[in-house]
Parts: C-alpha cells; structure tokens; sequence
C-alpha cells in the first residue's frame, strides 16, 4: 500500500484542481451560499493514525450523514420498534421521492431515505420535547467525536424548515398512516434540526470510529453498539446510503457509506479506516461528486474494499 499520507494529500491536490465539481444543493437557500471549490478528507486507521489533507477543519452542514447517528440511538432505544416502521430495503428512488411511499401504504424503505430518517426521528421525539430528540442525536456526536463544540447551525435548519414541503409532504402521509405518533411539526422540526447538525472531516471521521471497529468506541473502549449491531449498520450503509446511486457507489467504492446533501460523506472500511471526505458539489442524486471521486481513488489504491479476500 502507498504510504496514506501522501496518497490523501495527492487525493485532495487532484481534488482541488477538478473542472467538474458538481451543483451544490440550492433546495435548501442557506446550502446554495456554499463555496463548491472547496474540499476535505480525514482518514483515521484501525491503530489510530489520522491523516487530514485539505479543508479537513471546516465545518459543513452534515445533513443526511446526521441519519446513522439517528438510527444508533434509536435502535438502542426500541429496535423492535424501528423495524416495526421502516424496512432495510435500497429504495432504488429518489432520497425524498413522496410516490413510493405512497404505493407502499406509508412504510418508509430504509432509514436513510427521508421518508424513513423522519420515521426514525418521530421515534426519538415522541410524546417529548423535539429539542429532545436532536439534544440525544447531539450528545452522542459529541461523544464520539471527542468535542462538545459540535453544533446544530440554527440559520441551515430555519432555511430548511422554510423550504422543506417535500419532506412536510411525506411527514403528513406518514401520519396519515399512523408511521408517525408525535406532532408533525414537531418530529420535522427534529428531523431538520439534527440535519443542520455543523462537524468537520476530522469529527466525522472521528464520530465514525466505532464502525469500523465492530462496534467499540476506541477513545473509551466501550461497546457503542454491538458487533452485530455494527455489521448490519455498515451494511445498510452499503446497500442504501446513497440513495438511487448506492448501487453505482458500491460498484465504484465498495465500501459502507453515508452522504449528505452538504456534500459530506461518512465512509467505513471495516477493521481497517473511517473516512470522512467533503465537496458540496452533487451528483443529480444528491451525492457528493469530488467525494465519490476521491473515495473511489482511496479505495483503489489501499484495495479497501469489502468484496476484497
Ligand atoms: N435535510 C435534507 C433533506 O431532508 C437531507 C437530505 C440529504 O442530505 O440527502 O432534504
């Protein structure tokens, strides 16, 4: 393998350099004020080592990445109850598409469509406080990733709650079919909230340690969630975190992964690296184009891949 430090900062000059950056998400009006020229990556290993290159220590607007920590709190809370609203299937539609939901009787396909992370969210926040919910989504960030300073960017979630009928839309029909038990307004107030969550590469991947490591946070050595736990999460993430395209990324990258349309992405090589990358130029289905790119030549060269012997 070549020598990491020097692979990530040729990653991230290639990166840098790039004529095709992708469109950075205007839907949301506070994400469209973002610079696309800007790129990050983080790469802590399995011993620890950490190596950064680029705009490793900007913070950016994480959005659906915020989705796993989500799932990890509820699902030690009442997994019954997660997998009693939301299936574990690749939706194969868009990431806030309303008419599968609608064929499908409400039942969300997998946590990591809107759909289904607002159904997850309801459960976190229901019969409480929202600001509870996204407090509990937060603490665990936070602990993760060593740093109390990780916060919700309150301009991003007001501008998203302005603007997000799509996701008020499947909210309601959710309702309507008994998927969500809280206030709507509240649960999508949650929902938007624990999206504006603010961390940079180095955090993210940071936050993301556990799962390559079976579960076990190394910062405390205690068990975040279970090895099995762990080993479906990063499958999920394999078959379902990037949306219409997590076929093409698991072609390309072969590795567990989570985007957001901040343009971060949260990568997960097993027993060996988690990576965090940043670019807020998409791909048309809301994946981080550079990211994607740098991840694929990450991967390439380490031969990080989980369909590897
Ligand atoms: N807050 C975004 C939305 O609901 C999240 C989507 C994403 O990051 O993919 O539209």
């Amino acid at each position: 393998m070549p020598d990491l430090a020097s692979l990530v900062t040729h990653i991230a000059a290639e990166m840098a350099k790039a004529p095709e950056r992708g469109r950075v998400a205007d839907y949301i009006p506070e994400l469209a004020k973002v610079s696309p020229a800007q790129f990050g990556m983080v790469v802590i290993t399995a011993d620890g080592c950490e190596v950064a290159a680029g705009d490793a220590d900007v913070a950016f607007s994480i959005q659906s990445v915020s989705k796993i920590f989500a799932l990890v709190e509820a699902l030690s809370r009442d997994a019954n109850a997660v997998w009693a609203r939301v299936g574990r299937e690749p939706s194969g539609s868009a990431f806030n598409s309303i008419v599968q939901l609608e064929a499908e009787g409400g039942r969300p396909r997998n946590p990591f469509i809107n759909a289904g992370a607002i159904a997850v969210t309801d459960l976190l926040s229901a019969g409480d406080d929202p600001r509870a919910g996204v407090g509990a989504i937060l603490r665990l960030i936070r602990q993760l990733a060593g740093d109390d300073d990780i916060a919700v960017d309150g301009a991003v979630a007001y501008s998203e709650a302005a603007s997000g009928h799509r996701n008020a839309a499947l909210a309601h029909f959710m309702k309507a079919h008994g998927v969500i038990a809280g206030p709507v307004e509240a649960t999508l107030s949650s929902y938007f909230h624990q999206c504006a969550i603010d961390m940079s590469c180095r955090q993210l991947a940071r936050a993301g340690r556990f799962l390559m490591h079976g579960g076990i946070d190394p910062a405390s050595g205690e068990a975040v969630v279970s090895p099995e736990r762990a080993r479906r999460i990063n499958a999920l993430m394999l078959t379902c975190g990037h949306y219409d395209a997590s076929g093409e990324f698991a072609f390309r990258v072969g590795l567990p992964a989570k985007s957001g349309v901040g343009g971060g992405i949260l990568a997960i090589a097993p027993g060996r690296a988690s990576i965090a990358v940043w670019s807020p130029g998409l791909s048309p289905q809301g994946n981080s184009l550079l990211g994607t790119a740098a991840l694929e030549h990450l991967a390439g060269a380490t031969g990080w891949n989980v369909f590897n012997p």
